[in-house]
């Protein structure tokens, strides 16, 4: 008598328990999907959302802010003297980024005295070596 009452219980628990999950599967079935079915669909970012750095060498004075603020020694900037009438300014022979190392933290970007160096909103970057991640820019 003992182990039928306790076969039925064992049944009764089962037969609760496959309810309660076919009932939460049914709730979920009309709520609305949030699932996204990447890479097809994207969500769209937040506006300050950011991931790696880039450059407009246009911009750059090549002051070496940038190189010297970065926690991660990404940056190397490889300067020249460009004579402009009697005067001698800098300006970046090549500028290089790692961004294999880049963090994202955007110290740079906030130091830069002409937003030549910014943050971007590029997240696909997953490749097949470090050296695939350097990136030349002159
Ligand atoms: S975002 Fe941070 S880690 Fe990346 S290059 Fe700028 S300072 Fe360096
Ligand atoms: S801080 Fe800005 S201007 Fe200075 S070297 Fe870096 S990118 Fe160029």
């Amino acid at each position: 008598m003992k182990k039928l009452s306790r076969a039925i219980y064992q049944m009764l628990l089962t037969l609760w328990s496959v309810l309660k999950s076919l009932t939460i599967t049914f709730l979920y079935f009309w709520r609305k999907k949030v699932t996204v079915q990447y890479p097809e669909e994207r969500l769209e970012h937040p506006p300050r959302f950011r991931t790696l750095v880039d450059v407009d060498v246009s911009k750059c004075i090549a002051c070496g802010i940038c190189q010297r603020v970065c926690p991660s020694d990404v940056i190397k900037i490889e300067v020249w003297k460009v004579k402009e009438g009697d005067k001698e300014t800098s300006k970046p022979r090549s500028f290089i980024l790692d961004l294999g190392r880049c963090m994202g933290c955007g110290l740079c970007a906030e130091h830069c005295p002409t937003a030549a160096i910014r943050m971007t909103q590029e997240y696909e970057l997953a490749d097949y070596s470090r050296e695939a991640l350097i990136r030349r820019r002159s």
